[in-house]
């Protein structure tokens, strides 16, 4: 999905300015693409709606970016579509708080029974696991595993007594133990029916979990959605696991399951290590999908290595339209405080493709070297008044740092095209601090 969805998007890219023709043809592939995905059609028919309407705005079309624009539409709606903000598990004021798995055989509800429980122990809960499925051969022995692994008390009845009764048993278990939060593990079918969902409506009506957690698998797509659908008419869901989503899934089910039953995905499994478990952000899954690299990872590195103060500073000065050759040395060692560049480039959205292109233009700091040699070769009057250059200090300089009156003039040159370069990413960074994109 990912790949299409770069493929169809890119293309406009290419282009200055976009045409209402363009659009569409951009947005028939992005329908084809989610429809490959396995996204539910109507929901890919609301979503194309909605975004070409804002795309054919004028906002857009006489926007100097367009691409860029309809980019920041699609994945906005992809965000919008998955909810906004990320949904928690409601964790009750009166303990313990009690989270009922359910879902279909093989979804993975056992697995992630013990991935929530080591999430919450992490936080400083005590959580114990319950073993309701009292039919998989070996379902019990599974969880006691799962537990030893992680080590949290699992409590069980063996496979003789009634899921109802095992699940008020563990609930007195907990409490007489101080466990604050009860992990109800219950049984699965191949598919839906009448007696699972008998009995886990009996076992909401005794013990009033205060979640029920719906376990999909995403690599089932449509079916995923479907699944959901029963589940929520006949338990009342409170949120949606999605595991799996390390594998080769086409990640339709993310985009569909909240659009077409309203409930919230809250975490989702990575992987089959218990660790392999995150809490579920909309908007971190619509730039996964549209591949916009890990942009926040990136503004964390950011953040850890520029010296705040020196960075606001600096924007100021940008602002101010004085940024000199000293504000440049600052810069660079600040890029150089971040690592090495090909890495952070590699962060950065759509800038995977542009790396391959640099090929072997060096990344990694020897053209950095040269350049803090001739700045260093210079006067502080020099590296603040960039204009007093002239041909023989020029001269003086190039002899200072070993190089030649070109690589000055080149620098002079780097200069003023950063200055330039800086004040548009200026007006860009206020755009993303306005949607939320940044901290
Ligand atoms: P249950 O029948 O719903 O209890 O499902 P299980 O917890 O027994 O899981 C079924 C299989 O799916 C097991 O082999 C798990 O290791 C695997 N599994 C569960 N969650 C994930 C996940 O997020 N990623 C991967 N790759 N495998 C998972
Ligand atoms: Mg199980």
């Amino acid at each position: 999905l990912s790949d299409k969805l770069q493929g169809a998007l890119g293309k406009l890219k290419s282009k200055g300015k976009l045409t209402e023709k363009d659009v569409k043809d951009a947005m028939r592939e992005v329908k084809l693409a989610l429809l490959e995905a396995d996204v539910n059609f109507k929901v890919v028919k609301d979503f194309i709606k909605k975004v070409q309407e804002r795309c054919v705005g004028q906002e857009v079309m006489t926007s100097l970016t367009p691409a860029q624009h309809v980019i920041k539409i699609v994945n906005e709606e992809l965000t919008a579509l998955m909810g906004d903000v990320q949904s928690k598990v409601m964790i009750s004021s009166k303990p313990p708080t009690i989270i009922m798995m359910v879902g279909l055989q093989g979804a993975g509800k056992t697995t992630t029974s013990g991935k929530i429980g080591n999430y919450f122990k992490k936080q400083g809960k005590r959580p114990l696991l319950v073993a309701c499925d009292v039919y998989r051969p070996a379902a019990i022995k599974q969880l006691q595993v799962v537990g030893e692994k992680l080590d949290i008390p699992v409590f069980n009845m063996g496979d003789k007594e009634s899921p109802v009764n095992i699940a008020k048993a563990g609930l007195s278990h907990a409490l007489k133990n101080n466990n604050d939060l009860v992990i109800i593990d219950t049984a699965g079918r191949l598919h839906i029916d009448e007696t699972l969902m008998d009995e886990l409506k009996s076992i909401k009506t005794e013990i009033k979990p205060h979640e029920i957690l719906l376990v999909v698998d995403s690599m089932t797509g449509q079916d995923a959605v479907n699944v959901s659908q029963s589940f929520d008419e006949a338990l009342g869901l409170d949120g949606v696991v999605l595991t799996k989503l390390d594998g080769d899934t086409r990640g339709g089910a993310a985009l569909s399951i909240r659009a077409v039953t309203q409930k919230p995905i809250k975490f989702i499994g990575m992987g089959e290590k218990l660790d392999d478990l995150e809490p579920f952000y909309p908007d971190r899954m619509a730039s996964r999908i549209l591949g916009m690299g890990d942009v926040l990872s990136l503004i964390e590195k950011a953040q850890d290595a520029m010296d705040l103060e020196k960075a606001k500073e600096l924007e100021s000065k940008i602002r101010k339209q004085d940024f000199d050759f000293e504000d440049f040395l600052t810069q660079m060692e600040q890029i150089e405080n971040m690592g090495p560049l090909d890495k952070i480039i590699g962060m950065m959205p759509g800038m995977g493709n542009i790396k391959n292109q640099l090929g072997d233009v060096d990344l990694n700091g020897k053209e950095m070297k040269r350049t803090k040699a001739i700045i260093q070769s210079m006067t502080l009057e020099e590296r603040r008044k960039p204009e007093l250059l002239n041909a023989s200090r020029k001269r003086r300089i190039a002899k200072g740092s070993g190089t030649s009156v070109q690589d000055i003039n080149r620098l002079v040159k780097q200069l003023n095209e950063m200055k330039k370069m800086m004040k548009m990413f200026m007006g860009n960074q206020k755009g993303m601090k306005k949607r939320g994109a940044l901290g």
